[in-house]
């Protein structure tokens, strides 16, 4: 699946819980594909949605964020746009691997998306369209206004949470 409706889909999921969190699951969200560079760079080339692509490996690090230890939340996010990833891309006709001890192809929905065809993009964006409307179904009265989707990077950066630099440096790396 195309980056672009992973960013969308991790990233407007995780605006509902934490906006303060998107930066991170949007990293995780491309994280199956760019640790395969990664592990490239470092000489232990890995064949194309193999070992970064289990589904169980995304499901327990999730796990561990939630309920084991996490520092502000950001491992589960990070865990939580590779998870996104992965479950996505279980939805093309290529699929995912479940775990290292199956060979089996895991595939959502019946596997039909096809990398880059139309049908991703409508899966992803009407994800983003749903949340939306949740966005505003559950909009908090009165109060600051904050609003998902609508966050406030210059607060996000004096609370420390982002890097702004970094932020800056990475952010068109994504497309
Ligand atoms: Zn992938």
């Amino acid at each position: 699946m195309k980056w672009v409706n992973h960013l969308a889909i991790a990233g407007s999921t995780t605006a509902l819980v934490s906006p303060a969190l998107v930066p991170v699951a949007l990293l995780g969200s491309t994280a199956p594909d760019w640790l395969e560079w990664v592990l490239k760079a470092l000489g232990k080339p890995v064949r194309h949605r193999t070992v970064t692509h289990y589904l169980l490996g995304w499901a327990l690090l999730l796990a561990f964020g939630l309920g084991l230890w996490d520092f502000h939340g950001m491992v589960a996010a990070f865990a939580w746009g590779g998870l996104s990833h992965v479950l996505a891309d279980a939805c093309t006709v290529m699929g995912v691997p479940f775990s290292p001890h199956s060979d089996r192809r895991f595939h959502l929905f019946g596997g039909r998306l096809r990398t880059g065809g139309s049908g991703e993009y409508g899966v992803a964006w009407g994800l983003v369209a749903v949340c939306l409307v949740i966005a505003v179904l559950f909009k908090p009265h009165g109060g600051s206004g904050w609003y998902p989707f609508f966050y406030d990077w210059a607060g996000l950066y004096q609370s420390g949470v982002i890097d702004a630099k970094e932020w800056k440096d990475n952010r068109l790396k994504f497309f």
